[in-house]
């Protein structure tokens, strides 16, 4: 049987699948496959984006699923070299191209670095003219965030951030939820690391309700309506990974959860110079 995956609606009225399929870091020999698989397990949405160079074969595996195109929720994500108004709207059609799209539901800025500004307001433009349903950011701090939604016309219908049991982003989820910014997790398996399938709570809780500790963790995320995008290039993880909508987790879980924040990125510091200027230039064949 086919899990059913329920639904948010964004700020704009666009309806986003609230579990979809991460495909960062796989490479592009193995991404049709995996993407073909996560479409036959039953995921919708897709997260891909230029600097993940797979865009193509994300567009083959979608192309060979045969799903109607209005049952699919496809994103990318613009990086940092393309930002401009005019290098931002060819990169977009770029992304289109190699997606063999002819509009996304997606639409993010990878990293809120550089001419940020630029490529927001270019982005604003075809969203207007329906080549994109939805435009959003990702790796938005809330300072940040609060200072694109005050100097420009449309709120960010989605924030993409680092977000897990380790990692909650309480401060962020509450100023989002004041703008009507979905809060999306990338990372919601904390990518394996700081021995995240062995945390003696997440396993202990997982024993109570007969499920994994993936599953605990990604039904903690969705229980608080946050989009995840979990990736795994196996069917058997892929189909676990969908499998958070039948049951609860108790105040009592949610409670023990809460203490394993630890306030901190896993993965990157979007504050330290170095790391912004180290990211600033990295470049990618977009
Ligand atoms: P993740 O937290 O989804 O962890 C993925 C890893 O967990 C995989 O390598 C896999 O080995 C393992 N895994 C998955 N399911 C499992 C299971 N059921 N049991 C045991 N192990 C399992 O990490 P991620 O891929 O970095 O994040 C998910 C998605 O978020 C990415 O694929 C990408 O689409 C997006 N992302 C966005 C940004 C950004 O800057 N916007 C950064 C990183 C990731």
């Amino acid at each position: 049987m086919t899990t059913q995956i329920p639904y948010v609606t964004l700020n704009n009225g666009v309806r986003m699948p609230l579990l979809g399929f991460g495909v960062f870091q796989i490479p592009d020999d193995q991404t049709q496959q995996a993407v073909e698989d996560a479409l036959e397990a039953g995921y919708r949405l897709i997260d891909t984006a230029a600097a993940y160079e797979n865009e193509r074969a994300v567009g083959r595996a979608i192309a060979a699923s045969g799903i109607p195109r209005d049952e699919l929720f496809v994103t990318t994500k613009l990086w940092i070299q393309d930002y401009g108004q005019d290098s931002t709207e060819r990169a977009f059609d770029r992304s289109l191209d190699r997606l063999g799209l002819d509009h996304l539901d997606l639409y993010l800025i990878h990293q809120p670095f550089g001419d940020y500004y630029g490529a927001w307001r270019a982005m604003e433009d075809p969203s207007r003219a329906g080549r994109i349903r939805a435009i959003g950011v990702s790796n938005f701090y809330p300072d940040r965030l609060a200072d694109l939604i005050t100097h420009n016309e449309i709120v960010p219908a989605v924030n993409q951030i680092e977000t897990h049991v380790f990692f909650q982003r309480t401060d962020d989820h509450e100023l989002m939820r004041e703008h009507g910014v979905r809060h999306e997790a990338w990372g919601p398996l904390s990518q394996g690391g700081q021995g995240f399938f062995d945390n003696p709570v997440l396993a202990d809780i997982a024993r109570t309700h007969g499920k994994s500790v993936a599953q605990i963790a990604l039904r903690w995320l969705v229980q608080q309506e946050i989009v995840v995008i979990p990736k795994s290039v196996r069917p058997q993880r892929m189909a676990e990974n969908l499998d958070v909508f039948d049951f609860q987790l108790t105040k009592d879980d949610m409670a023990r959860i809460a203490d394993l924040d630890t306030g901190r990125s896993q993965v990157f510091d979007h504050h330290d110079p170095a790391g912004v200027k180290w990211l600033g230039g990295v470049r990618f064949d977009t």
